[in-house]
């Protein structure tokens, strides 16, 4: 499918946004004391497309702290910094079917199964350039502000809460640090990690970041080269399998777009060669993706035939 002209669009999200705002279930993250605090009535959702133009709805404009979304951007990064081979041997490629914060490694590889869920990111994490926590910080944020074409910054409440309680991937770095996974000390990785998911967005932003993607690497909006073009398939197809955590597989079956959620409630999602997606609404569900956006998007899909496995 194709989306159609812009005044289309733009009536289109602004009607699908009325409808879906109303739309009650799931629950604000908790487990993370800050991200608590977030309205769950919040609700925007953005449209970004290869040749530049966007479109949005509702609270597109509104800073979230990115979460997951950003692990198949770090991911990224990490492919074109050591190369497909080395990263495959510290990261799989495989779904766990369990949840994005379980403690488990691939038993015949001792690896993390994938680079969508902790313990893979966490693994990633440990690629980032820089000789000191600042630079690695900054390097990081340079990565984000290049990939959403505006210059972000760390929303530094969430990532003091992350820092004070996310024990448990405190736990899955130790674990890693054990089975010789990660080799720099785990708060190190685990400071650049919490940074990484406390980086502040906007659904707009995470559109642009998708339609980066669709685009093959280039911000359609600064005309920058962000990723290289070798890498994407990598990113969209671990996004394809693992993105949406172990709902991965009934998402892919019922909306057939590559994704990736973050518990602060947003969804990014990429048709490549043509869009990008993004909803940001804070309630989730037991998977931990965000019960609008997931809605959302299985309607933008159906509407506009954005399914990448049919045809027609
Ligand atoms: N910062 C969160 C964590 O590590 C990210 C998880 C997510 O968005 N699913 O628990």
């Amino acid at each position: 499918g194709e989306i159609p002209s812009s005044g289309l669009v733009s009536d289109y999200l602004a009607e699908l946004h009325f409808r879906i705002s109303h739309l009650s279930g799931g629950a604000v993250a908790s487990y993370i004391p800050e991200l608590a605090k977030a309205d769950p009535k919040l609700c925007g959702i953005a449209i970004a497309t290869i040749d530049g133009k966007t479109y949005s709805a509702g609270d597109a404009d509104v800073e979230f702290t990115i979460q997951s979304v950003s692990k198949p951007f770090v991911y990224g990064y990490a492919l074109e910094r050591h190369g497909r081979e080395a990263i495959l041997q510290r990261v799989g490629v495989e779904p766990t079917g369990e949840a994005f914060n379980s403690i488990v490694l691939d038993e015949v590889h001792n690896r993390p199964f994938n680079p969508m869920v902790n313990a893979g990111a966490i693994a990633i994490a440990e690629t980032i350039k820089g000789a000191t926590p600042a630079e690695r910080a900054q390097n990081m944020l340079t990565l984000f502000s290049r990939l959403a074409g505006r210059r972000l910054s760390i929303d530094e409440q969430v990532y003091r809460s992350e820092l004070e309680t996310g024990h448990r991937n405190r736990a899955i770095a130790y674990m890693m640090l054990n089975s010789g996974m990660i080799r720099r000390a785990p708060e190190d990785i685990l400071d650049v990690y919490f940074r990484q998911c406390a980086v502040r967005v906007t659904a707009r932003d995470l559109a642009v970041m998708a339609a980066t993607l669709a685009n093959d690497g280039v911000n359609p909006l600064s005309g920058e080269r962000v990723i290289a073009t070798e890498y994407v398939s990598d990113i969209l197809t671990v996004m394809n399998t693992c993105g949406m955590y172990n709902y991965a597989g009934q998402w892919s079956y019922d909306v057939g777009i590559p994704a990736k959620s973050g518990v602060a409630g947003s969804i990014l999602a990429v048709i490549p060669g043509q869009l990008g997606i993004a909803v940001f609404s804070p309630p989730i569900d037991q998977h931990g993706n965000s019960v609008r956006g997931v809605a959302a998007c299985k309607e933008i899909a159906q509407d506009f035939r954005l399914n990448i496995f049919r045809s027609h």
